[in-house]
């Protein structure tokens, strides 16, 4: 299996799911999986991309056998990689004679038409309302090997550099394929044009021969790729068969596009700016500066990102939502691969995150959060902040929720919302609070959060206090609003003493 990206800009996560599928059968089948970076359209070549593409799979954890090796694409064929180099651009002396072999077979040829004579040609068909197709009709009345007579040709393929071999597609041939995914499908050659497979100009190829031949020799025997790529797939019939390499054919499963959140129309860089969600596995810099966000930085776990990406367009047929990558790898089928298009939803994304965050232990999270706690200018140890975890897990979709929704774990408050002190430091409430303060101070029941709960509410219900409002005063005390984690959780994790200190600050500063 390979994937085969071209190296245009960060990769989307519809291309993470397409080299996911890829690395999924290929695990599955005792496979191996091949990054070869398609870079033969200079204009389109992107600084970065390549290299965002080899970090992106990393981070994923769906690292290519073959192709790179220590994040770089292999520059040479080698014993261990004997199929590179993996970038085409690297290649480039290989493709030529494959060009030049369908055009002596009658499958290809030379064709002469400047930029601007085909610019011209597309202008005049535009003013009759029409588009202009270099086909099987206007072949015969264009500048090529086809047209020419032979000395004609071979002066211009000497003196000129402008020509291209183009692909003879040949008139009312049914074409009959077969796609994994989507099964037969028939097309007539006649509604297809003459692509351009290999370029005088650059010497190099177009994407149509460079995919064909390497898929060839790099001996892939199952291609999933995007949607946008089946139009192309009758051609790349038509290729294997010009070659007369039928027989070792790979077999096609075209990938449906994922669907913006509403359903309607393809998922697009803009909608995730507009609906606030990102599109990309890892935060971009575009040459120009532009920044775009990733599910990395944003705080995704790798692990939640491609499940969630895994059940975009395919699952396993029964209840299981939660999957590992190795599990991924045993219940993965092409079968179960949707034919429509798999509707992007992004609170399923945090949904997946928040499982994924529930499933790791508190030793773990701690770890992830002592660099955000830091970033707040807070020391803990990793005990400490392991039992802060433990409280507010269930409440959190990302690590950094852990400090937003309760840095008072960590800080003692420093100002009391104003609007609350107001509603709840009541006279009748917090007078009990000297009480309460020596009630903490004194417990010595079991250190669990129902027992510190149970003590506490068990003493001012004996009481005879209005526990609501004593319990508010005394949740402005510990955290400095009226809202928050139960107020025993907070004492389990503060410890009395500082429970007991924040106390007499309260006191101190609201009196
Ligand atoms: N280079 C193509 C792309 O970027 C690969 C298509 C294919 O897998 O054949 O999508």
């Amino acid at each position: 299996m390979r994937f085969a990206p071209s190296p245009t800009g960060p990769l989307h996560i519809g291309g993470v799911r397409t080299a996911l599928y890829n690395y999924l059968y290929a695990k599955q089948h005792g496979g191996t999986f091949v990054l070869r970076i398609e870079d033969t359209d200079s204009n389109r070549f992107v600084p970065g991309a390549e290299e965002y593409i080899i970090e992106a799979l990393r981070w994923c954890g769906i690292t290519p056998d073959e192709g790179v090796e220590n994040g770089k694409v292999v520059e040479v064929a080698s014993e261990k990689h004997p199929y590179g180099p993996y970038r085409q651009s690297q290649r480039r002396g290989i493709y030529r004679k494959y060009a030049e072999q369908l055009v002596e077979a009658g499958y290809a040829y030379y064709a002469f038409d400047t930029a601007e004579e085909l610019a011209a040609k597309r202008a005049e068909a535009e003013s009759h309302g029409q588009t202009f197709i270099y086909n099987q009709v206007s072949r015969k009345q264009l500048r090529n090997s086809l047209t020419l007579n032979p000395e004609e040709t071979q002066k211009l393929l000497a003196e000129t550099t402008g020509w291209t071999i183009r692909f003879k597609m040949p008139e009312n041939v049914t074409v009959k394929m077969d796609d994994l995914i989507r099964g037969h499908i028939e097309v007539n050659t006649d509604t297809l044009d003459d692509k351009v497979l290999w370029k005088r100009a650059d010497e190099l190829p177009t994407y149509h021969l460079a995919n064909i031949v390497d898929d060839h020799l790099m001996e892939i025997t199952e291609v999933i790729r995007g949607e946008e790529w089946l139009p192309s797939l009758p051609l790349h019939y038509m290729l294997y068969k010009a070659f007369g390499w039928e027989d070792s054919q790979p077999r096609f499963a075209h990938l449906s596009l994922l669907l913006k959140p509403s359903g309607q129309g393809k998922l697009s860089k803009r909608d995730g700016d507009k609906l606030g969600f990102p599109v990309f596995p890892l935060r971009w810099v575009s040459p120009e500066g532009e920044v775009t966000r990733g599910y990395r930085e944003d705080g995704y776990f790798p692990e939640a990102f491609i499940n969630m990406l895994a059940f975009l367009g395919w699952n396993p047929g029964d209840e299981r939502e939660l999957l590992s990558l190795d599990e991924l790898v045993d219940a993965f089928s092409l079968e179960r691969v949707i034919k429509s298009g798999a509707r992007f939803n992004p609170e399923k994304a945090k949904w997946y995150n928040k499982e994924y965050l529930r499933m790791k232990s508190d030793e773990e999270l701690a770890e992830l959060y002592l660099p955000v706690l830091e970033a707040h200018g807070v020391k803990a140890t990793p005990e400490y902040t392991a039992k802060a975890i433990s409280v507010i897990k269930d409440r959190a979709t990302f690590v950094v929720d852990f400090w937003t929704a309760a840095p008072y774990l960590f800080e003692a408050p420093s100002d009391y919302i104003e609007k609350d002190v107001a509603k709840f430091w009541k006279e009748e409430n917090y007078s009990h609070l000297h009480a309460v303060r020596e009630h903490i101070a004194g417990y010595a029941g079991a250190w669990k959060v129902k027992a510190i709960a149970e003590s506490l509410e068990g003493y001012i219900k004996g009481e005879g206090w209005p526990i609501g409002g004593v319990m508010n005063c005394l949740r402005l005390a510990l955290t400095g609003a009226a809202s928050g984690l139960g107020i025993a959780e907070i004492i389990y994790t503060t410890g009395l003493q500082e429970a007991v200190a924040r106390i007499d600050k309260a006191f101190e500063k609201l009196a």
